[in-house]
Formats: structure tokens, sequence, C-alpha cells
């Protein structure tokens, strides 16, 4: 269960995120910032530094961004 970057991400893209997470695992486009499921190690430090609320942890996604977590994985394939 790794974390996921969803659809508030789309108009703030500061990448806040990027700078705390270890692994370097959020990596981005034009549109906006995805994490790599099979390279986070969920250790949360991405999440709370977020300042749109964009990044839930995977069982937590709303319904209405769930198509999130597989936009987030399809990026690093
Ligand atoms: S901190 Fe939030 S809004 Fe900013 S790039 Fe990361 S996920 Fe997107
Ligand atoms: S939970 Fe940790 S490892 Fe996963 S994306 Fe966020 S900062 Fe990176």
């Amino acid at each position: 269960m790794a974390f996921v970057i969803t659809s508030p991400c789309k108009d703030e893209k500061a990448a806040e995120c990027v700078e705390v997470c270890p692994v370097d695992c959020i990596h981005g486009d034009e549109v906006m910032y995805y994490i790599d499921p099979d390279t986070c190690i969920e250790c949360g430090a991405c999440e709370p530094v977020c300042p749109v609320e964009a990044i839930y942890e995977e069982e937590m996604v709303p319904e209405e961004e769930k198509e999130y977590i597989e936009i987030n994985a399809n990026f690093f394939k």
C-alpha cells in the first residue's frame, strides 16, 4: 500500500513532497506529480507537507479520487 497523489496537485505542483521523500519516488510531468508505488516505503513524510492535501495513503483515497491510484502507478510503467 503506497501513498497516492490525487487531483488537487494539478494546480499547485510546488513539489514540497519531492523535497522530503527519502527514496526519491515522486516524479512529475507538466500535469502533476505522481508516486511510484513500487518504490514508496510508506514513510508518510510527504503527506503533511502538501499544501493542498493531495496525498493519501492508498486505502484512504476518497471515492471520487480512486482513479488516481492507477494514474500514479501507470506513470512509472
Ligand atoms: S506537495 Fe502536494 S501539490 Fe505539491 S507537488 Fe506534492 S502532491 Fe502536488
Ligand atoms: S510516503 Fe514516504 S516514500 Fe512514499 S512517497 Fe511519501 S515521502 Fe516518499
